[in-house]
């Protein structure tokens, strides 16, 4: 049998890149290092999976972000705006609160997936499914170009092993392709380093989110929108479901990782919910459920470097690999988007011009035997 194209990642890139390769009538693996799909997005519910919150990516601007729009309306998903009408909340840094009356403007809307991001992960996956053999819980420690071929190195609970790839397609940030990737014939200095210094959007963020009985913040007025100058939460705002009965609150945790990891998550919580009781009042003190995901802690997304502030958006671009590995391996992911580089937009963008790259010189590439190490695959 034909070697597979391999696609490494199970975040949205790598699989919309298994599901264009599947629908091009390829032959695909796709290996994830967690145990779960969905990389940066996760959504999780507290009472059942019809309103979940998204701990990673809440939004997408349909005037902006065609592929992913595109993509909510293929897998038949509802989306809806971000709502916002209501009154704006500023937080001081001494605590006080000002009211703006008016309601904060977004310019392009932005909207959310009803039942939460990870909709899009269900979805691709149930396309996926009987089609693309899916490897979770397997790390990929290092690629091996070999003459008609790619060796990929692979960790998981049961050890170590191989497996032949005609190509590969290579989803996961760029940080982290260098740090965790051994390379064989190692890549060039001056494009490691350039990878290094690749930033991976969000990593070194955190989300708090907060879910209440009812949305008493809407009844007093408020949208449910506050910005602070105090912390720890620097932006909040409305995550309830698009009934608004399912009621909650998200922030993004404006404290550094160093400070997050120092008070731990137990007393970073009792400080956002101290925030939330000064901004919106007393009910904000007493939550169903609360949840805090720190982005900087998980390895799998994260590199130490990501733990240092961002001054700007980086400026992303489509990366290139040594020119002996040209015809076997395509970079995707959503830093590897030069027009919406750091986006849910990107990770489409990036992952469907790889595929079309790959496709172009396919039939260019002789195939190979799968190696006596290779596992066999359904
Ligand atoms: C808090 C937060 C809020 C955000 N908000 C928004 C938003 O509102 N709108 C928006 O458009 N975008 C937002 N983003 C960005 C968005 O989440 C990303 O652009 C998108 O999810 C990236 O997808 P990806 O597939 O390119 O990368 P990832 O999701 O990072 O996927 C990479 C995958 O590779 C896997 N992996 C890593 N190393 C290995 C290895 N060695 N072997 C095998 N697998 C490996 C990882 O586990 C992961 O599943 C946000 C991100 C965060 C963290």
């Amino acid at each position: 049998m034909s070697l597979p194209i391999v696609v490494i990642g199970g975040g949205l890139s790598g699989l919309y890149a298994a599901h264009l390769l599947e629908q091009a009538g390829q032959r695909v693996l796709l290996i994830e290092a967690r145990e779960r799909l969905g990389g940066r997005i996760l959504s999780l519910g507290h009472a059942d999976d019809r309103h979940r919150l998204d701990l990673g990516p809440s939004w997408f601007w349909p005037a902006m972000n065609p592929l992913v729009a595109g993509l909510v309306s293929t897998l038949g998903l509802d989306a809806f705006a971000q709502h916002i009408q209501g009154a704006t909340a500023i937080e001081g840094p001494d605590g006080q609160v000002h009211r703006q009356q008016v309601t904060w403007q977004q310019s392009p809307a932005s909207y959310r997936v009803a039942g939460g991001m990870q909709r899009l992960i269900e979805g691709l996956r149930a396309r996926l499914e009987g089609k693309v053999h899916i490897l979770t819980g397997t790390r990929v420690v290092g690629l091996k170009l070999r003459p008609h071929a790619v060796e990929l190195d692979l960790q998981d609970a049961s050890g170590a092993w191989t497996q032949q790839a005609a190509q590969v397609v290579l989803t996961i940030p760029p940080r982290l392709t260098v740090q965790d990737l051994c390379m064989e014939p190692a890549w060039p200095l001056p494009l490691v380093q350039q990878m290094r210094d690749t930033p991976s959007w969000m990593a070194g963020q955190a989300k708090f989110v907060a879910v209440y009985p009812r949305a008493f913040w809407r009844e007093a007025g408020w949208s449910g929108t506050a910005m602070s100058h105090r912390g720890p939460l620097a932006e909040i705002h409305d995550a309830s479901d698009a009934s608004g009965e399912s009621a909650a609150l998200f922030g993004f945790v404006g404290a550094t990782p160093a400070y997050r990891t120092g008070i731990g998550q137990d007393s970073l919580t009792r400080q956002a919910l101290a925030q939330l009781q000064r901004i919106f009042g007393e009910q904000a003190g007493s939550p169903l459920w609360t949840a805090v995901q720190d982005w900087a802690e998980e390895p799998l997304t994260a590199a130490a470097s990501d733990r240092q502030p961002l001054a700007r958006h980086p400026l992303y671009d489509a990366g290139t690999v040594p020119q002996a590995w040209s015809h076997h391996l395509w970079l995707a992911g959503t830093e590897r988007s030069a027009n919406a580089g750091g986006y849910l937009e990107g990770a489409l963008e990036s992952a469907a011009l790889a595929v079309q790259e790959l496709l172009a010189q396919r039939s260019q590439v002789p195939g190979t035997n799968a190696s006596e190490h290779e596992r066999t695959l359904p």
